[in-house]
């Protein structure tokens, strides 16, 4: 199994409260999974992603990642992990300034160690999967957003990572510019069968994955395959009873 969660539970502590945004969740993605996570506001999506990412650590509750438990590594540890295994987008997209989209799709190898040349070849390769060969040398200021956004998720990519995650990514694109990502996200996942968690406020985005994972006040209201998925995969493929049936927790409230 790619992913496991099992009852990961997160508290914030500020020192003068304590936020419970995590109450308990469990979950299982097989590799090649096009999860939407929906929710509130606040429901606990960015927290939940943020340890999936490998950013943050669980307060309880075991990660188990390609059947490893990561719950508990230390700082350096879940950078390495982050480094080889994740590619992460984010909503404001995290672009250096004064490098070219190229050489921002260049950083993680860099961080890797990957040769000049090598580097340079993969990057540009990376922002042909995702339509912006003829911009690779533009700075991110001579994109429009829906274009860095896509520099961005090429940088995710580019060390073909075994899952890309990615936190509401067209939060700050105006709609077409949503629209066409979104059709990226979706051709990643049918022609390259990335394994893809996407974090989305737009119901037809969830349409169109396999799962919908839906969060309340940090626990899993509601898990459901979409219909077109069951057909092409076959209706017994989730592999975990309903999250809320397996802990005994209280179903959608
Ligand atoms: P979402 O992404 O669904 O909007 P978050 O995961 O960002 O939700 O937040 C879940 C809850 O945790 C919220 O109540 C939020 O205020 C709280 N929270 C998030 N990050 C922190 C933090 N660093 N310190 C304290 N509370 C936090
Ligand atoms: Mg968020």
């Amino acid at each position: 199994m790619l992913i496991a969660l099992e009852n990961i539970q997160k508290v914030y502590d500020t020192g003068e409260f304590k936020v419970p945004a995590l109450a308990g969740v469990s979950f299982r993605i097989a590799a090649g999974e096009f999860v939407a996570i929906m929710g509130a506001s606040g429901s606990g999506k960015s927290t939940l992603m943020n340890i999936l990412g490998f950013l943050d650590r669980p307060t309880a509750g075991v990660y188990r990642f390609e059947d490893h438990d990561v719950s508990q590594l230390d700082r350096d540890a879940r950078a390495r992990l982050r480094r080889t295994k994740l590619g992460f987008v984010f909503q404001g997209f995290n672009l250096l300034k004064r490098q070219t989209a190229v050489e921002n799709v260049e950083l993680p190898l860099l961080y890797a160690g990957v040769p000049a040349r090598e580097r340079r070849e993969r990057a540009l390769r990376t922002l042909e999967r995702v339509g912006l060969a003829q911009r690779a040398r533009h700075l991110p200021s001579q994109l429009s957003g829906g274009q860095q956004q896509r520099v961005a998720i090429a940088r995710a990519l580019v060390n073909n990572p075994q899952v890309l995650l990615a936190d509401e990514p067209t939060g700050n694109l105006d709609s077409r510019a949503g629209k066409e990502l979104l059709a990226d996200f979706q051709r990643m996942h049918v022609e390259h069968q990335q394994t893809i968690l996407l974090v989305t406020h737009d119901p037809l985005v969830a349409k169109h994955a396999d799962r919908v994972l839906t969060m309340r006040d940090g626990r899993v209201a509601a898990d459901e395959m979409n219909a077109h998925s069951m057909e092409a995969r076959g209706e017994d493929h989730r592999m975990q009873p309903k999250n809320a049936a397996m802990h005994g927790q209280p179903a959608a409230r």
